[in-house]
């Protein structure tokens, strides 16, 4: 490894600022379990990394809001929010997640914000966020902004965040009414990166489905609403015949990409099957 200057600011507000413009070899570093393997593969070599270790502490912090929300500071690591009673009971599909995601030594140290920002279509929160209908929070020089979950991809580990904009937090809005589930498919190990996500969001009057997300993921370069699979099940009920309607259309709706964990027609099927079983799966 090539030697790099660290700097440990005490605010989020000082991070901004030793980030820089542009492609400079600089970046954020948070838990580092992504970033450190870019490092050891010689893909990044910084001159400068910002540690986000000693800011603010309510950036590690996680609120349950009044309206049945949640308000996630993007330095909270990713066995903090398994820990929470506050995750658990507002978007309980988030700590089944995370159950399974990675092992507990890299949990312990990765964050929420790493986490989302890595851009990694394989990463497990993003469609689960996504089919939550989640935003985040971004500081930059310019000021803050908001937006979905959704929109901070753009492209196999791109995303919308200038070079010089953090994460700051990660909001879930109240999930009054929805009913969610998400099915990590691996070929190997429970807790491996997952050959295709697919996280689903269901909202119900009685027996029928009133509003619908549907997020395909690690499959994709992004992850991707399932739109036209969505559309079949607004005003329908979820029965055998629905759901099977709805696998077809959402293999229709996306182009799967085949690698070392299975080709682009076994994840079509793996996807066909796994749309419906989530969508039974939030059903309860
Ligand atoms: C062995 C192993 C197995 C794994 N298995 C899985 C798995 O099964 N499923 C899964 O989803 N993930 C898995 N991961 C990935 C893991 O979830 C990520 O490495 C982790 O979430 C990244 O968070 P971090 O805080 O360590 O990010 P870092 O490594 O610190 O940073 C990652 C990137 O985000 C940027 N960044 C960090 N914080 C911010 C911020 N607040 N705002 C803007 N940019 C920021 C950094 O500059 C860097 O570019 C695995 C990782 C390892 C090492």
């Amino acid at each position: 490894m090539t030697p790099f200057e660290l700097a440990e600011p005490r605010t989020l507000r000082e991070a901004v600022a030793l980030l820089a413009a542009g492609d400079a070899p600089v970046r954020a570093i948070a838990g580092g379990t992504a970033l450190m393997l870019m490092m050891k593969a010689g893909v990044f070599q910084p001159a400068r990394l910002v540690s986000l270790r000693r800011v603010e502490a309510q950036h590690a912090q996680i609120a349950a809001m009044p309206d049945g929300g949640l308000r996630i500071g993007a330095m909270a690591t990713l066995s903090s929010l398994v820990k929470s009673l506050a995750v658990k009971h507002a978007a309980p599909v988030i700590t089944q997640t995370l159950k399974t995601l990675s092992n507990v030594r890299v949990r312990n140290v990765a964050t929420l914000g790493g986490h989302l920002a890595h851009g990694d279509p394989h990463m497990d929160l993003p469609p689960v966020l996504t089919a939550l209908g989640a935003q985040v929070r971004t500081l930059s020089p310019t000021g803050e902004r908001k937006l979905a979950v959704g929109e901070l991809y753009t492209g196999y580990y791109e995303t919308v965040l200038a070079d010089n904009e953090l994460i700051t937090e990660i909001m879930v809005p109240p999930q009054t009414g929805w009913r969610a589930a998400y099915m990590k498919i691996t070929t190997r190990a429970a807790d491996d990166w997952p050959t295709l996500g697919v996280a689903v969001s269901l909202r119900m009057a009685s027996n029928t489905v009133m509003d619908a997300r549907i997020v395909v993921s690690a499959a994709t370069n992004t992850p991707v609403r399932l739109t036209t699979a969505e559309d079949t099940l607004r005003g329908a009920s979820l029965d055998a015949t629905v759901l099977a309607r709805c696998g077809d259309a959402a293999v229709s709706g996306v182009e799967l990409a085949g690698d070392a964990h299975g080709s682009s027609a076994y994840k079509c099927e793996l996807l066909r099957v796994y749309a419906q079983r989530a969508l039974r799966q939030a059903m309860g």
